[in-house]
């Protein structure tokens, strides 16, 4: 039988939020977006406390597997780190990550804000031995 029916999920293209420009992907992981504590689940997923407080059983802590930072790329503006939130109705909410965004991400730290100790601890355990670079 014939595969002609258009596939449902059409490919979600990305926008510059500078000028608008088609923005590729760079290939870098989604840093998934948590939530922590009850009111903070809340707000962001609109939901009830009775809700929120069923979700965040687990560990104090909700991961939002809709929501998301990743890298991207403008011709002009080159790379950027935008925030990505996949509504209900299948709409992709985009905006700049901002530094608290990356304060609820999986274990990354914000990569625009330089930090010089870190980073020159992190380059001397990188010559001493080359575990996980990724
Ligand atoms: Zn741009």
């Amino acid at each position: 039988m014939p595969n002609k029916r258009s596939r449902k999920t059409k490919k979600q293209q990305f926008y510059c939020p500078y000028c608008q420009a088609r923005l590729w992907r760079t290939g870098s992981p989604k840093h998934y977006i948590y939530y922590q504590g009850i009111s903070e689940i809340q707000k962001n997923l609109n939901i009830s406390r009775k809700k929120a407080n069923f979700l965040i059983k687990q560990n104090n802590t909700y991961l939002d597997r809709s929501s998301w930072i990743e890298d991207f790329c403008c011709e002009q503006h080159g790379k950027m780190w935008l925030k990505i939130s996949s509504k209900v109705n299948g709409l992709m909410e985009v905006s700049l990550a901002n530094e608290n965004d990356w304060k609820n991400t999986t274990g990354t730290i914000n990569p625009n804000i330089p930090n010089p100790s870190v980073s020159e601890f992190s380059y001397r355990m990188s010559r001493k031995s080359k575990i996980r670079s990724n």
